[in-house]
């Protein structure tokens, strides 16, 4: 087969005229029949990298998937340019599934999904009757004990390469460390694969963290945040039920449509939460971290982590949900001292002590970082890269510090004279001077520190103690109530042998709050995605989207599967008024030119009319 045909199929079926790196390479692997393991981060374009094989090759490929919701959106948008994929699940009634193996048989299904456990109850029809191009194993680090969703029903997929002895077995994750892929390779008995890792980089998604604020700010920060994204879809996680509910309140008070997701609600609700985000009729989702895994949609356009999550993988995972069509994205990750401490409370009390306690440890050192943040997680990945990004907070927004000596020492001392039996609101009562009922019940009013740190208020009290501890001059004694404990490094910094640098705390939101709410009135409500030509194009994005919705109800598909952010943008820009042209867009094969190009022209036409 040659390259030529490879991309010619890339482009009538997907509409795509170039590959991404490795793309190609992982699609002649896979048609010279080798078993293949594919490792790229969320939104790679893993699924181009075995459909396309499947469109060059005779016979069914079949794709094992955990989550009948990530098969419906992988066949909805094969379905939406003109591919026979299908999907053989319990949500089907039999005669459908019935009917479904009888188009199978006749060859008229070039990929078919279905769960492990199915698969191997169908396993004696699949090996007699029907031609199999390849296996592709999608989330495969789900066979994995290593991995972060261990499922059960992957391990019986032992059993397919000994059964079908000429089919390609292609496996695929985003899951990139190397115990995990090891394992994978083991498990599927895999001959001598061929592995393609991919850069775990996703430039598109912008970093930014901010530490210390209490819930009014974080909820202050996110409105303003909004406002960037009026209409667009996003994720906030959070780390409790409650939070979830309580931030969903709030913003819906502000005007916001939102949503909860969490393992409290039933089947039913998660599933209407769901279906609500995918289909655009709601914008904001309040989520744990359950959220997530079966969601395919490509327009997220945001993602606020509203408490520290617990390892960097996690964080990666959730924030790599956005932007997965490549477009410009935003993320956001709130930090506080009280996340710190009940995430090491977690720690300390699940199985895993060690491993979780260094994770939680990796994860602060993120968000603590005064370097390139992109770079450390990278790092963090195995990768190393030699440049700054340009697209995180410190890149754009250096951290600067100054001499706090006499600040840690004061706070110090004050741990001291209690002869270090109190928690930080305690210090902070100290520090300011508050004669709170338990300082005077302890007798701290007359400490000498009482009221040292009057000059500072108690906030900012709050952001220079967690920069004190993760500066390393005290601990938190988490099996004594909390108590702050002095280390050696404290030690120095208390009796004058070292200096301290803390980072000067920024409070952008009080000094733009008023020139914000100025700016705000002049600003269109319909800024979404930035374009480089004036509003004009704006309307006419506005247009395109509401096209796109009408056109998604009429065949009950989620909007982005007609089209995606990026393609709808491309269109904006390019103005296409003829079919022709309308074909020539990234995005848009053979199957949509025919289906949605006469009324996407005439809005074009009808607009340039206008004007
Ligand atoms: P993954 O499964 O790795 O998360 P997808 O396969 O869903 O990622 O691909 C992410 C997005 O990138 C999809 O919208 C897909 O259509 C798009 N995409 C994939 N390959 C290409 C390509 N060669 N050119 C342009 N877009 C692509
Ligand atoms: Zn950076």
């Amino acid at each position: 087969m040659t390259n030529q045909t490879i991309l010619q199929t890339l482009k009538s079926y997907f509409g795509y005229t170039q590959f991404r790196p490795l793309q190609e390479d992982i699609i002649t692997s896979i048609l010279q029949k080798k078993d293949t393991v594919v490792l790229m981060p969320t939104g790679g374009g893993k699924s181009i990298c075995f459909q396309l094989p499947a469109l060059l090759t005779e016979g069914t490929a079949i794709v094992i998937s955990p989550l009948i919701s990530l098969m419906k959106d992988q066949v909805e948008a094969l379905q939406a340019n003109g591919i026979p994929a299908y999907a053989l699940n319990s949500m089907n009634d039999e005669t459908t599934n019935a009917r479904l193996k009888q188009a199978c048989l006749l060859g008229r299904v070039k990929l078919l999904y279905i769960s492990p456990e199915r698969l191997l109850s169908e396993i004696n029809f699949l090996l007699r009757d029907i031609k199999i191009s390849l296996f592709a194993i999608d989330e495969a680090h789900c066979i994995s004990q290593w991995g972060h969703d261990f499922r059960p029903e992957y391990t019986q997929l032992k059993s397919l390469r000994e059964a079908f002895p000429q089919v390609p077995i292609v496996a695929l994750t985003a899951t990139a460390d190397k115990i995990t892929r090891e394992d994978i390779i083991r498990q599927l008995h895999m001959r001598s694969p061929k592995v393609f890792i991919s850069s775990f980089d996703r430039p598109n998604l912008s970093l930014e963290v901010k530490r210390g604020l209490q819930q009014k700010e974080k909820i202050r920060t996110i409105t303003r945040f909004l406002l960037r994204h009026q209409g667009e879809s996003g994720i906030i996680y959070c780390m409790s039920r409650n939070g979830t509910e309580k931030v969903a309140e709030l913003l819906k008070e502000e005007g916001f449509s939102a949503t909860v997701y969490h393992a409290g609600l039933n089947n039913v609700q998660r599933e209407r939460a769901q279906d609500d985000f995918i289909n655009d009729r709601v914008q904001i989702v309040c989520a744990t971290i359950a959220f997530g895994m079966g969601i395919d949609k490509s327009n997220v356009r945001w993602v606020i982590h509203y408490n520290l999550p617990k390892s960097i993988e996690s964080f990666y995972q959730e924030i790599g949900r956005a932007g997965r069509d490549g477009l410009p994205s935003e993320t956001l990750l709130f930090y506080s001292f009280g996340d710190i401490v009940m995430l090491s409370k977690f720690a300390e009390e699940s199985g895993q002590q060690e491993i979780n306690k260094e994770k939680l440890e990796r994860m602060r050192q993120y968000a603590e970082t005064d370097i390139c943040r992109r770079r450390i997680l990278l790092n963090y990945f195995g990768e190393t890269m030699d440049h700054d990004c340009g697209n995180c907070d410190v890149c754009r927004n250096p951290p600067e510090r100054f001499d706090g000596t006499i600040i840690v020492q004061k706070a110090l001392s004050a741990i001291m004279r209690t002869e270090q039996s109190i928690g930080i609101h305690m210090l902070i009562d100290i520090l300011k001077g508050t004669p709170t009922q338990e300082v005077t019940a302890k007798g701290f009013h007359e400490l000498k520190t009482f009221g040292a740190g009057r000059d500072v208020p108690a906030r900012d009290w709050q952001d220079y103690l967690l920069q004190m501890l993760n500066l390393g001059y005290f601990e938190v004694a988490y099996n004594e109530n909390n108590h702050l404990k002095i280390t050696e490094t404290g030690r120095k910094v208390l009796f004058g042998h070292e200096r301290a640098q803390l980072a000067v705390i920024k409070r952008e939101e009080r000094e733009k709050k008023t020139s914000e709410r100025k700016k705000s009135k002049t600003v269109s409500p319909t800024v979404q995605l930035s374009f480089p030509e004036t509003s004009n194009d704006e309307m006419l994005f506005e247009e395109l989207r509401k096209l796109r919705k009408k056109l998604a109800d009429q065949q009950a598909i989620p909007p982005y599967i007609v089209l995606s952010d990026k393609t709808l943008k491309l269109i904006c820009t390019q103005k296409p008024v003829t079919l022709e042209e309308f074909g020539e867009i990234s995005g848009i094969g053979e199957f949509k030119k025919a289906r949605y190009g006469k009324d996407f022209t005439e809005v074009i036409r009808q607009f340039l009319g206008k004007r």
